[in-house]
């Protein structure tokens, strides 16, 4: 009896999920082939702005793929892709590389940028060759390192600690500034956390969403905030989208906010448009 359940259940479950793998596979090829082409991928630009002076003071570069049949795609669709394929490292190199020539590309027009963040994935910052090809991108382009900053997930950096130190001090050596990403979500030790050589620590956007109408969320932002200020770290808060939200963190002593309240991740062509100051920010 359980045989023939066994049975049935195959026979009910294969085509659909042979239907999803033949999906998976086919966007994995055309990744690949969208990787090699460099005509499909492209980075969007999304401001941060100053509280204190109001001023933006970065950008965070975030990757999308115009895929030529479904259209725009988020990094939620295909970043798990080639994490699955081991296609992620070539992916931020990738980043990378456009970050660099994007910079140069607004220089040559004339375009004052502020530093630009790109997020790095757990298999790229555990790349052995990742210093040596960040070296040669910045070699390649002539981006100063300043100019950079590496987003690290908090979890990306607690894996293994002592090694994260050692690969963000030669970052920092370089002249590369190192935030940790989505703070608050993954589980810190803050005995590395005070040693790890970082400027910034983002406060995840699940602390921000309810900061007006729960209490607790409110404590934690505090909370974050002046521990990290106490380790002389600089706090962003992601995902600001309403008033009230950029009140309370500017009350909160926060020191910068990034969301849509501000702007939605911008084209490089509209990011240089609000840099040249033809759009202004709310
Ligand atoms: P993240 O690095 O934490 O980036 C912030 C995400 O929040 C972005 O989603 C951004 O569009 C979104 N966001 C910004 N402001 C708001 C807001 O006010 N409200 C809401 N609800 N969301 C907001 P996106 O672009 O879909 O990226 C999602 C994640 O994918 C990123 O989270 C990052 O982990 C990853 N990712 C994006 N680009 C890259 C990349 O080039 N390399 C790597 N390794 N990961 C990337
Ligand atoms: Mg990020
Ligand atoms: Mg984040
Ligand atoms: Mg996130």
């Amino acid at each position: 009896h359980a045989e023939t359940d066994a049975n049935q259940a195959y026979a009910f479950y294969t085509p659909a999920l042979s239907d999803q793998a033949r999906e998976r596979l086919q966007l994995e090829g055309e990744l690949r082939e969208a990787l090699d082409a460099d005509d499909q991928l492209a980075l969007h630009y999304q401001p941060q702005l100053d509280l204190r002076s109001g001023r933006l003071i970065g950008l965070e570069a975030l990757i999308r793929w115009q895929h030529p049949r479904l259209g725009w795609l988020s990094p939620g669709r295909f970043i798990p892709l080639a994490e699955g394929s081991g296609m992620m490292n070539a992916l931020g190199i990738w980043v990378l590389r456009e970050v660099c020539r994007q910079l140069a590309r607004w220089d040559a027009a004339g375009v004052r940028a502020p530093v630009v963040a790109a997020n790095l994935s757990a298999s790229q910052f555990a790349s052995p060759t990742l210093l040596a090809d960040i070296d040669r991108i910045l070699a390649e382009s002539g981006a100063a390192p300043e100019r950079l900053e590496l987003e690290l997930t908090e979890s990306t950096s607690m894996r293994d600690p002592q090694s994260s130190i050692a690969i963000m001090t030669e970052l920092g050596r370089r002249g590369l500034r190192i935030a940790i990403d989505d703070f608050g979500t993954g589980y810190s030790n803050l005995a590395y956390l005070k040693r790890f050589p970082v400027s910034r620590l983002k406060l995840d956007q699940a602390f921000v969403r309810d900061l007006v109408a729960d209490a607790d969320d409110r404590a934690i932002a505090h909370a974050v905030i002046a521990m990290a200020h106490q380790l002389r770290l600089e706090v962003v808060a992601e995902g600001v989208e309403t008033e009230p939200q950029r009140a309370l963190l500017a009350a909160a002593d926060c020191d910068a906010i990034q969301g849509y309240l501000l702007s939605r991740p911008l084209a490089a062509q509209a990011c240089a448009r609000l840099l040249a100051g033809g759009a202004a920010l709310p």
